[in-house]
């Protein structure tokens, strides 16, 4: 069953009133797939990025479910993440739709103290948030038991894999009930993920809400070919654009992320750099500053920026070219969020050429080479550095549909929730 409207799903009350105040008009395509088969009972495997609802999706059915059932002081629903600052979101969005119930919700993860977060366990928890080593140190120590779990949910699961969570995930889901019901969403479906999912779920329905073009319509991708040595002064330089209201840059490595977030500083241009070995605080100062306008630039690595949910990302930078097409879309779906426009740029090295060519055949569409002027002058085309010095009368024209047409970054439209994406969608009974 798929429905349309929230007031279809029989949510009690209070999640009902929770929805309409969070001004959710209508469940996105993965919530009125899931929601009813997950109050059902049924286990779920859902192919589902970020911004598509998905948490809602598990979180609405998990807590009605839980607040149906009697509580203790054991955790009863377990949510799993991969990042900080991924649990953080999740546990934003379950606290705002648990708002009008009983239900208690704590996160726990690494990179601050344990405090805190024993103190949170000890109170009671209802529903636990957290990212795996931090849970499997506590369970170690005696402040967190899970045999009282009934709803076990794994999200980006993709990503727990890669980040080489598999044995402490199966640890963590090995010390719950078998009893209870499972849920794994993940962006991508590659092997490890089936076998973890054949290994955790019972006769899974699925659901997919993939998206219908790997990369996000309304973002006008760009690359620029540049010497390694220039990046600096070509990304100082470009930041500089009026057009960039908030960007994102994307290095490989933290040390990178570090050197470059300084550099631009140095340069007048408020940034900061966000990764794994900086505290959760400095990562959650960061982040807070970006929302806040008071830092306009956030210089991150893959991982760090898999949590990073903020409206109004003008810009994607690829300061390094990624050597997976999977973070390149993931990358520059940073930006054109709440249907709002964005551009991607990506700065292209002589040794990342090989790289670009796998994302050029993999996006759904040709990706524009611009000159260091930012206009564009033709397809990228790798192996064939361009020849445009003085341009021609073509090119001329296209660089000026480019600034007439440029992507309206500005600040209208800040509205605090966004639509999320629309994907194509498909829903199959459980097995
Ligand atoms: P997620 O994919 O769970 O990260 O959700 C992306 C964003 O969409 C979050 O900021 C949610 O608050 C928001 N959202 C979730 N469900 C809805 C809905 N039905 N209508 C509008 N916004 C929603």
């Amino acid at each position: 069953m798929t429905v349309s409207d929230f007031a279809d799903l029989g949510l009690a009350q209070s999640l009902a009133r929770a929805v309409r105040e969070l001004g959710y008009e209508e469940p996105t395509p993965v919530q009125a797939q899931a929601i009813p088969l997950l109050l059902n009972g049924s286990d779920l495997l859902a192919t589902a990025q970020t911004g598509t609802g998905k948490t809602a999706g598990f979180g609405i059915p998990m807590l009605q479910r839980l607040s149906a059932a009697k509580a203790g002081k054991e955790p009863r629903g377990l949510v799993l993440a991969p990042t900080r600052e991924l649990a953080l979101q999740i546990v934003e969005e379950l606290r705002s739709l648990a708002r009008f119930t009983e239900i208690r919700i704590a996160a726990v993860y690494g990179g601050v103290g344990k405090g805190q977060q024993i103190r949170a366990l000890r109170a009671g928890v209802d529903v636990l948030v957290a990212t795996p080593g931090r849970l499997l140190d506590l369970m170690g120590e005696g402040h967190a038991r899970l045999d009282r779990i009934s709803a076990l949910a794994l999200d980006e699961a993709d990503r727990l894999l890669d980040m080489g969570f598999i044995h402490d995930v199966r640890r963590i889901v090995n010390a719950t009930p078998g009893s209870r019901q499972s849920m794994l969403f993940s962006a991508t479906m590659p092997k490890a993920v089936m076998n973890l999912a054949g290994e955790m779920l019972r006769k899974p329905a699925r659901v997919d809400v993939s998206p219908e073009e790997p990369t996000v319509a309304n973002i006008r991708q760009q690359a620029l070919r540049v010497a390694r040595e220039a990046k600096q002064s070509t990304l100082t330089q470009m930041l500089r654009e009026p057009s960039v209201s908030r960007a994102i840059v994307f290095t490989r490595t933290k040390h990178r992320a570090n050197r470059v977030a300084k550099a631009l500083d140095k340069s007048g241009i408020a940034a900061e750099a966000i990764h794994g070995n900086k505290t959760q605080n400095a990562r959650q100062r960061a982040l807070q500053g970006f929302k806040d306008n008071r830092i306009w630039v956030l210089v991150a690595t893959d991982i760090a920026a898999r949590g990073i949910d903020v409206d109004e990302v003008s810009h994607v930078v690829n300061f390094d070219v990624p050597n997976e097409v999977e973070s390149y879309v993931h990358r520059i779906g940073r930006t054109a969020r709440a249907g709002a426009s964005g551009v991607a740029w990506s700065l292209v090295d002589p040794e990342e050429q090989r790289d670009m060519a796998a994302i050029c055949r993999y996006v759904d569409r040709p990706i524009e080479e611009i000159d260091e002027d930012l206009n564009p002058v033709g397809t990228f085309t790798v192996g064939r550095p361009r020849d445009n010095r003085g341009g021609n009368g073509e090119r001329r024209a296209q660089s000026e549909n480019a600034k007439t047409g440029s992507a309206n970054t500005g600040s209208a439209n800040r509205s605090r929730r966004r639509k999320p994406r629309r994907r194509k969608t498909r829903a199959t009974a459980p097995a």
